[in-house]
């Protein structure tokens, strides 16, 4: 029997000057205190915010100073906590465009049943929806998404300054690389591109752009975020900050990409 997300908490830890870790395992949930108010990035499942909200509080931070829920996509395990985290505390919710409707309940995509719930029933609308290049501004935190389609059509990769006051790096995080959403099959069967599988590949060529020095995961599984999470809590500050890292991260996604696109082709041709 499948293990709920209770059954996974993460003590929560600062990852880089004003970013912090406040999620469970496997998929990641950040907090950026911005100074004038807190951001969140991917609130995870309903069935876990309680260990969210109780991560923000033993940092240190009010949940009700939330001001925005920011999105990498709409699946379950990201965005089925924004519903009830917008009620409780309030907060504007941010999601790729194309998104908007596995979000609001219109196309049933979000993974709740794969991912062994029984069904979304946290549907929302979107307060903001998001295109490539657009910036989220609060405080002294700018993020830029960038719209990195495949996993979800809407999938948004985030770029954001940190600083611990003495120097600022560039965080980065890409919104979605899981397969399991980019099988030629899966496509065909929800009606969605096939060109999907080259979007991806093109937005791993645009991650690979950008100058990431805090490299982050929305699952803890792309950066070991267990294993640094241990040594920043061991005292060591610059953990996560991993460039190398993260293109080894978009290199893996690539050769992933691509092997699942050669064994299709093969299976297709041997038809
Ligand atoms: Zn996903």
């Amino acid at each position: 029997m499948l293990k709920k997300v209770w059954e996974y908490p993460v003590a929560p830890f600062r990852v880089f000057g004003n970013l912090y870790f406040v999620g469970i395992e496997p998929a990641s949930t950040h907090l950026i205190d911005t100074g004038a108010g807190l951001i969140v990035i991917d609130p995870g499942y309903p069935e876990s915010l309680y260990i969210v909200l109780e991560s923000i509080r033993r940092l240190g931070f009010d949940p009700m100073k939330i001001k925005y829920i920011v999105l990498t996509h709409g699946h379950y395990d990201h965005l089925g906590a924004a519903l009830h985290l917008q009620k409780l505390c309030g907060g504007e919710t941010f999601i790729g465009r194309p998104d908007r409707d596995y979000a609001n309940g219109t196309r049933d995509l979000t993974w709740a049943k794969e991912l062994g719930y029984a069904s979304y029933e946290s549907a929302f609308e979107p307060d903001h929806l998001l295109d490539d290049g657009d910036k989220i501004t609060l405080g002294g935190t700018t993020i830029t998404a960038r719209l990195t389609p495949g996993h979800t059509e809407g999938t948004l990769s985030f770029f954001f300054d940190v600083s611990d006051g003495v120097r600022t790096l560039r965080a980065g995080m890409h919104g979605g690389v899981g397969m399991n959403s980019l099988s030629g099959a899966f496509l065909k069967s929800h009606g969605l591109p096939m060109d999907l599988q080259k979007q991806f590949l093109a937005g791993l060529d645009l991650c690979r752009k950008e100058k990431v020095e805090v490299f982050l995961g929305n699952h803890v599984g792309q950066n070991d975020t267990l294993g640094k999470g241990k040594r920043v809590l061991a005292g060591e500050k610059d953990a996560f900050i991993d460039p190398k890292g993260w293109l080894d991260f978009l290199d893996k996604s690539e050769k992933r990409m691509r092997d699942l696109m050669a064994k299709e082709q093969a299976e297709g041709s041997a038809q």
